[in-house]
């Protein structure tokens, strides 16, 4: 089977990634290529830390290989926490934390629209191709289920009639995610090949 590095050592994302690309690429975590460090991540946007990551694992590790990263986007908080959802709360990257500041800017605003966009960078020798997957929904007053991770418990699809990501299997999610969304589109390419 062929190998694909996908730079990220988050568990849930590589399980999820496994299960959308596992029979067609074997997937390679960054600790399977020896890579242990924190990737920079300083870009202004997620098109740009996607790059910046699969740049990175190009440069000092010599693998083509491809990398995520994504944003939630809510309308009434001007599009935060965007690029800066991983430690909106801090550098700690805890994501309860991110949660109750998201629900605490929220308070009882009515209009809780919002998104998930998620750009996947490919890097295969000196060329770089990026896939883009969103998913639109609403921010829920409090946590509902205890699936996923992130803001999952939080952002209600407007395809699943109220239910949360965290109330989903694996594969309800995946198949309307902005991750599942793009990584079919990199899938697709991959296999065009
Ligand atoms: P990352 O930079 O792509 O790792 O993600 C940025 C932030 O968004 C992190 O706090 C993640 O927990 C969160 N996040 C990424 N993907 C998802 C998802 O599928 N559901 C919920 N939260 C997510």
């Amino acid at each position: 089977m062929k190998k694909i590095v996908f730079a990220t050592n988050n568990a849930h994302k590589l399980q999820e990634m496994r299960q959308m690309i596992g029979n067609d690429f074997e997937v390679l975590s960054l600790s399977d290529i020896g890579c242990h460090e924190d990737i920079p991540e300083t870009s202004p946007s997620i098109e740009g830390n996607a790059r910046q990551k699969a740049c990175y694992v190009k440069e000092h590790y010599g693998y083509d290989c491809f990398s995520d990263d994504t944003g939630l986007e809510i309308d009434a908080l001007g599009g935060e926490p965007g690029v800066r959802s991983a430690r909106y709360a801090g550098d700690d990257h805890n994501s309860e934390h991110n949660i109750d500041k998201v629900l605490l800017k929220l308070g009882d605003r009515k209009d809780r629209t919002a998104r998930f966009r998620t750009a996947i960078a490919l890097i295969e020798g000196e060329r770089i191709t990026i896939f883009e997957g969103k998913v639109e929904g609403n921010i829920l007053t409090e946590r509902h289920g205890e699936g996923g991770f992130g803001y999952d418990s939080i952002f209600a699809p407007v395809e699943a009639d109220g239910l949360t990501f965290a109330q989903m299997t694996a594969q309800e999610k995946n198949a309307i995610s902005h991750r599942g969304r793009a990584t079919r589109k990199l899938i697709a390419y991959l296999l065009g090949k």
